[in-house]
């Protein structure tokens, strides 16, 4: 898996170590600990979980020291964050992998640049266009999966059953030995009880030719609580098995990260940061932790 490179996220909670070196541990330490925590989307819950950890480290270790409580701060976060396993599960052949995500999160920019990820790695890639009624999205796929050079399987028409297309994508896998399967499914949130069983019949159909690897839920890292509210219908009902972070450059804070690991109990396994088809990296929590605090 390639290792993240430097994000831009995360600079409250570096900056509150810039430059204070010389400085001891007090009252204020603990307040101003807390406005960047909450500032860099921790949530309410985590940032006090955090701080208590850390306070009860202090105390224990006797330390007054700044950089104690940094080094203290980065290897508790990262201790957190290691607690899932984030490595995704792709042996099978086909190893068919589901992506699923409101509307406007970059599941289909994500789907592009994963797909790239794949064939850097070696492995064949076919992708399956199943958001068959928005054409615009089939389109946007197909640009995709050309910039990455990988097959791409489409609806005949417009508003074929999404069922059928995924069926079909798994059947071009098996019949040409293609490694791994992406399925792009739609994200319209109004129609979420048909969206559903939407999705319930695409597993379906697929389970009956190949086990199903992963189901991907892509979350935009902007969006914060509200994007996992939106969110909220597929981890009930989708089956997720990782969530990809996309957004994760520009003014997402990071904190989220952390946060929408333990309030799904599901693992992050991509995070997006950029448009570009080589924005995309596997999730190392020490990399992670250690551009957040420094
Ligand atoms: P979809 O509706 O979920 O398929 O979303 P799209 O893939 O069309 O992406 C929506 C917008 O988000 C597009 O403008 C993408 O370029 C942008 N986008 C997707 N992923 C990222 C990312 O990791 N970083 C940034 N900055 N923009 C992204």
């Amino acid at each position: 898996m390639a290792e993240a490179r430097s994000w831009s996220f995360g600079g409250a909670l570096r900056n509150l170590f810039t430059g204070q070196q010389k400085r001891v541990i007090d009252e204020d330490t603990w307040d101003e600990l807390e406005v960047a925590l909450i500032g860099a989307d921790f949530g309410p819950d985590i940032t006090e979980s955090v701080i208590a950890e850390l306070k009860e480290k202090v105390a224990r270790y006797r330390t007054e020291d700044y950089a104690d409580l940094q080094r203290m701060l980065r290897e508790g976060l990262e201790e957190r964050l290691s607690k899932f396993d984030t490595t995704l599960k792709l042996t099978e052949r086909p190893a068919v992998v589901l992506v699923v995500g409101v509307n406007g999160v970059g599941k289909t920019t994500t789907i592009g640049k994963f797909a790239k990820f794949l064939t850097n790695y070696g492995r064949s890639v076919v992708v399956g266009a199943a958001d068959t009624f928005r054409a615009a999205a089939v389109e946007q796929l197909g640009t995709w999966a050309e910039r990455a050079g990988v097959q791409i399987v489409k609806p005949q028409q417009q508003g074929q059953d999404p069922a059928s297309v995924a069926y079909q994508t798994v059947d071009f896998a098996k019949r040409n030995g293609v490694e791994i399967v992406i399925i792009d499914t739609a994200g319209r949130l109004h129609t979420k009880g048909g969206l559903m069983d939407e999705l319930g019949k695409i597993k379906r159909v697929v389970e009956k030719q190949a086990p199903i690897a992963e189901v991907l839920l892509v979350l935009d890292a902007t969006t914060g609580q509200n994007g996992l509210m939106q969110a909220q219908a597929f981890l009930e009902s989708a089956g997720v098995t990782g969530l990809v972070l996309t957004k994760l450059d520009g003014s997402a804070k990071g904190g989220f990260v952390l946060a929408v690991q333990e309030r799904t109990g599901i693992p992050i396994k991509l995070v997006g940061q950029g448009e570009g088809i080589g924005d995309l990296t596997g999730f190392t929590p020490h990399v992670f932790a250690q551009q957040l605090v420094g």
